[in-house]
């Protein structure tokens, strides 16, 4: 089984997304994922998470995602309201 290779959002590096044993995926560098490989290896493969240099900026993103904002707040009022 193969994995598709994107590029990374931030930086624009290969990346392949392999699963790991908890039923999550991980962006891995694609240079050290081989044909065959069917599940993320800390020994083996490099987490692009470690290696982009905008790493820091899904971090921000995920924190802003987060954080309400007024539409969320006023979105929540209203359903608060609608359940009384
Ligand atoms: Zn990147």
């Amino acid at each position: 089984m193969t994995y598709k290779t994107v590029k990374c959002r931030a930086c624009g590096a290969d990346i392949i997304f392999l699963p790991t044993r908890n039923a999550k995926t991980n962006p891995t560098d694609a240079e050290t994922v081989e044909p065959g490989d069917t599940l993320f290896d800390f020994n083996k493969h490099r987490s692009h998470f470690y290696t982009c240099p905008k790493a820091s900026e899904f971090r921000k993103n995920t924190n802003k995602k987060r954080k309400p904002t007024p539409e969320n707040k006023d979105n929540l009022i209203q359903e608060v309201l609608l359940d009384v």
